[in-house]
């Protein structure tokens, strides 16, 4: 999904999490735990539908309820952990926003792939159309829409909209 590479940071998620919780009074629950720990496994974009359908069919004594995953999944974004970054295919999308590198996205509106690059062109830009505007900004977000590589090539492109019909 991308060739940026990770940051090592010197505290895991995991107890970043647990201290964003403690400033909230809240504990590191076992479900908690469980979530993060699925979540952390790998970088991957993800669909918050998708990570429910694993977790609440677990049968190993690590099922997690719906309702918990959607919750700590928006703790998770609270405490700066995650961050939701588009919405391809009328889902939303989350990733991870500690241990990675600042990037943007190429967003295919044909399979709703998304495509990372380096934010560092952009970043420039920002600074200084943020600078010539007394602006102080804090960062930035872009997302390009368009169709990506794979489905302009592919024979029988699709239409998603026309599936429904
Ligand atoms: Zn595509
Ligand atoms: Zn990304």
């Amino acid at each position: 999904m991308s060739d940026l590479e990770s940051i090592s940071v010197a505290v895991s998620p995991r107890e970043k999490f647990r201290e964003y919780l403690s400033t909230q009074n809240k504990r590191l629950t076992r479900e908690r735990d469980i979530v993060v720990e699925e979540v952390f496994a790998t970088h991957e974009h993800f669909d918050p539908e998708q990570l429910v359908a694993v977790m609440t069919a677990r049968t190993d004594g690590r099922r997690v309820s719906r309702s918990t995953v959607y919750r700590t999944l928006k703790e998770l974004e609270r405490a700066g952990l995650l961050r939701k970054v588009a919405r391809a295919n009328d889902r939303d999308v989350f990733e991870h926003d500690y241990g990675y590198p600042q990037h943007d996205h190429l967003i295919c509106s044909e399979c709703g792939s998304l495509t990372e690059f380096p934010a560092d062109d952009v970043s420039k830009v920002v600074t200084r159309v943020a600078e010539a505007n007394g602006f102080r900004h804090t960062g930035h977000r872009l997302e390009v829409h368009g169709v990506c590589n794979q489905c302009c090539r592919s024979p029988r492109r699709r239409h998603p909209k026309l599936d429904m019909i």
